[in-house]
């Protein structure tokens, strides 16, 4: 049996022991998602979101893209945090980058990649915002693990760009915005402990969208 053909054998064990230990679990489910989490991550096949933090289906909104980017022009991040603020209500949004990640190396290279171009050059200008920084790192691999913290912290600055997220957060302090990174060497979840809602502060002066007026 190859893997694809071996997926449905997966699924019908995995529903079925989870009707074994609540026989209600699906109908549950069919009636609807109160996720406290919105979780943007990378595409990566090794960084298995749900399961690295074992989370339950229902639990957390999920997103994933190649390098987690939220793009300021991207309809489809825009869209993934505008229903997750404005109508289920989340209380946290993670960003999660992990070392090692194919799309921060790829955006290292100087190498056309087509397609890949305009997304990656996301990356490139947060190598460019913070470059003193990182060229200040003479070893590749430690320039190339800071790079994908800095880009968590990128993606993190343009969701509190968004116009949904400062009329939430105004009015209520939430969502806060979380920058993670997992370390694919160890299995770990690191806190970045990036202070967003202090960024939020000092630059409102030229992302304030005057939602609160
Ligand atoms: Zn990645």
């Amino acid at each position: 049996m190859n893997l694809f053909e071996q997926l449905f054998e997966n699924n019908k064990t995995w529903a079925t022991q989870k009707k074994a230990i609540d026989k209600n679990y699906f109908k549950d489910l069919s009636e609807g998602q109160n996720p406290d989490i919105l979780y943007i991550g990378c595409s990566d096949s090794r960084v298995t979101a749900e399961d690295m933090m074992g989370v339950q289906p229902g639990q957390m909104f999920v997103h994933r893209n190649v390098a987690n980017l939220v793009p300021n022009n991207d309809n489809n991040s825009a869209s993934v945090i505008e229903y997750a603020i404005a109508h289920l209500k989340v209380k946290h949004i993670i960003v999660c980058g992990h070392y090692f990640c194919g799309g921060i190396k790829a955006a290292m290279q100087s190498k056309d990649l087509g397609i890949l171009n305009p997304w990656l050059r996301n990356i490139r200008d947060v190598y460019r915002l913070h470059k003193e920084e990182l060229n200040a790192i003479a070893d590749e691999t430690n320039r190339y693990k800071r790079l994908v913290e800095l880009n968590v912290q990128e993606q993190c600055i343009n969701i509190i760009k968004t116009a949904v997220w400062q009329k939430s957060f105004l009015s209520n302090h939430l969502p806060i915005v979380h920058g993670l990174v997992f370390d694919i060497h160890s299995g770990t979840l690191i806190d970045l402990n990036i202070d967003v809602q202090g960024i939020a502060q000092s630059i409102r002066e030229i992302y304030d969208l005057g939602t609160n007026k």
